[in-house]
């Protein structure tokens, strides 16, 4: 058999690599260390055992779009529901990029946005983030001007790096955008501030949110975002019908009503990440400061591929991010548990005095 040709512009593509290794301490995936609360799942299987199993999901999801618009204060027909942040993302670049369109992400940053942009038959133009990896508007203006791409992506706080960006920069940006800016806020809850109050029906912007960290709830895949309602109104022609199952709907819902306790989590996980970043400044490593669950850092003397490995001995999985743009020798710690945080700790001054 002569195998069918895939797409040319696909062929040099090599997919998203996130190594699964079977280790003690994962933190390598952002994922949060706490479960829902019991009720939560209680709950759930009340509710799966409701569902008219022969029928079609709610096409609107409506119950579950009120839901989040009411937590956000804005409206029902603002908000986008679909599995993950980046299947949001992948819609948002059906209905605006594709081909003979251009995207934009400044480097380093989360590499499924350029990805997802290639895979839509967009082209990917990347720049530069400043040496300590924060952005300049004047800077961001002056490329989207000349570069003139359908959509721009920013990421706050960014991943890998943990920085945010200011509603200042956000608001020079977008009005000096001529195509869509999307704020990818995946970490939004671990932040001091947000784009949503930037929303506005005459405002090319739209935020994206997910139940993956913050919610605890990364099995689920079930990610938003939210922006003008002409905008919504669009992505709901491009995805597919029926794309959100029931499961997922109700799960969604249902998380809701336990906010109080997500955002105990959250406190004590940015708590822990302030401990980490003590902890980790006072050893041999160069550390940015961070606003998300997980923080960069940079060991001085060794190779960051032989750190990440030690760890690995030691069956402590980070991520090692050193073959990525801008971030050579550079890895990526999860804020986990305060066992796990204190093994990969001890692990790591091991590793660096080896
Ligand atoms: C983890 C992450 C996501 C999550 O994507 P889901 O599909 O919702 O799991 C999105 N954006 C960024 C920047 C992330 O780090």
């Amino acid at each position: 058999m002569t195998r069918p040709a895939v797409r040319d512009d696909l062929v040099a593509l090599s997919g998203y690599h996130s190594p699964q290794l079977d280790v003690e301490v994962r933190l390598n995936t952002n994922e949060s260390p706490l479960p829902p609360p019991p009720e939560f799942v209680a709950e759930l299987q009340a509710a799966i055992g409701r569902i008219r199993w022969n029928r079609y999901p709610d096409r609107a999801a409506t119950e579950l779009r009120a839901g989040l618009a009411e937590r956000h204060g804005v409206e029902t027909g603002q908000i986008f529901v679909a599995n993950g942040s980046n299947e949001v993302i992948q819609t948002l670049l059906l209905t605006f990029a594709g081909a003979g369109r251009r995207v934009l992400t400044f480097e380093p940053t989360y590499a499924m946005h350029s990805q997802i942009a290639r895979t839509s038959g967009a082209e990917v133009v990347t720049r530069d983030r400043r040496p300590d990896f924060g952005l300049d508007a004047s800077m961001v203006c002056s490329t989207m001007d000349s570069v003139e791409p359908a959509v721009t992506f920013l990421c706050s706080p960014n991943n890998p790096t943990g920085m945010a960006d200011s509603a200042e920069l956000i608001t020079e940006v977008v009005a000096g955008a001529e195509g869509l800016v999307v704020v990818d806020e995946a970490y939004g809850e671990f932040a001091e501030s947000s784009a949503v109050e930037l929303l506005g029906e005459d405002v090319p912007l739209v935020v994206t949110r997910t139940y993956s960290k913050v919610w605890s709830m990364a099995a689920m895949r079930l990610g938003y975002m939210i922006g003008p309602r002409w905008l919504v109104a669009e992505l709901d022609k491009v995805v597919l019908p029926y794309h959100l199952d029931t499961v997922k709907q109700q799960a969604g819902i249902l998380a809701l009503a336990h906010t109080a306790e997500m955002e105990c989590r959250v406190a004590e996980l940015v708590e822990s990440r302030h401990s980490l970043t003590t902890a980790l400044s006072g050893m041999d490593v160069d550390v940015w400061p961070s606003q998300a669950n997980f923080v960069l850092f940079r060991p001085r003397r060794l190779r960051g591929t032989d750190v990440w490995q030690g760890l690995v001995d030691r069956s402590v999985l980070v991520r090692d991010c050193s073959s990525w743009p801008r971030l050579e020798n550079c890895l990526r710690v999860t804020v986990g548990s305060r066992t796990e945080n204190e093994r990969f700790l001890s692990s790591l001054e091991e590793v660096l005095s080896s």
